[in-house]
């Protein structure tokens, strides 16, 4: 998708943006490919996927999920950035927060935030498990791309969400693992309220967004410790 493409399809789907985005987008596109010829951040190596495969899947998540205004946001295994980045260019009233293990993609994020002057964001080089000890139900809403499958991810996730608030994982086809998932969700104090589904353009593959309320508070011995989580799958 080129950048015309992509400025069409911001338009016929109603998408607000401004300049300063699209030139924040620019920057963000040239630093990222930049960055990943000497350190790997990203798979996608070109600027035409950077734009439909990183840009576009992310700003489909705002298209789909009306975020509060100004409410607290988590990202969890953000990467390159992904969708987290997204979220503070094209909603800068959302109090972000970016979480990943990796020390090189969060030297990246720390960079890439100086560049894009972003306010209001903040950059946290940890793992979920040990992260959750000071910050358990303080979100209002968690999300997280391609970080792991469902049952795992929730474990990891739901106990960071306040009381009324959502976790909002993106994924890919999701039928088998939202299955085997629906147990942990429960015990977690989540509740499954819908699955919306849409299309990424170009490629029309499908995409879809989880919707888990958080009606009760997360038993304190939840998560559990990595290894235990993959072997004893809740
Ligand atoms: N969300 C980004 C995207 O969609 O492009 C990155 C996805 S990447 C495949 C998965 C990321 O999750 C990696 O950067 C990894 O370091 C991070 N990650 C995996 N397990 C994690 C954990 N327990 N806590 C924090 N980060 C984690």
């Amino acid at each position: 998708m080129n950048k015309d493409q992509f400025i069409k399809y911001l338009i016929d789907n109603n998408i607000q943006y401004n300049e300063e985005m699209l030139n924040q987008l620019d920057i963000y596109a040239s630093f990222l490919l930049e960055y990943n010829s000497h350190t790997n951040l990203t798979a996608i190596r070109n600027i035409e996927d950077v734009y439909l495969k990183h840009f576009l899947d992310s700003i489909l998540l705002i298209k789909n999920w009306n975020f509060n205004s100004s409410a607290k946001v988590l990202d969890i295994g953000t990467g390159a950035g992904f969708p987290g980045i997204i979220l503070k260019i094209f909603r800068p009233d959302l109090d972000i927060t970016l979480l990943d293990s990796n020390n090189k993609k969060i030297a990246f994020l720390n960079e890439l935030i100086g560049k894009l002057n972003l306010q209001n964001i903040c950059v946290i080089n940890d793992r979920a498990e040990n992260f959750i000890i000071k910050n358990r139900e303080v979100f209002d809403y968690v999300t997280s791309r391609a970080v792991s499958n469902l049952n795992l991810l929730s474990e990891l996730s739901i106990p960071f969400v306040k009381i009324g608030g959502y976790f909002i994982p993106m994924k890919g086809n999701y039928e088998c693992e939202l299955k085997e998932s629906l147990n942990a969700i429960n015990v977690l104090g989540g509740e499954l309220i819908e699955t919306i589904d849409y299309q990424l353009p170009i490629e029309n593959s499908n995409r879809s967004i989880i919707v888990i309320k958080k009606n009760k508070a997360t038993d304190q011995c939840y998560p559990r410790l990595y290894d235990k989580i993959k072997k004893k799958p809740l």
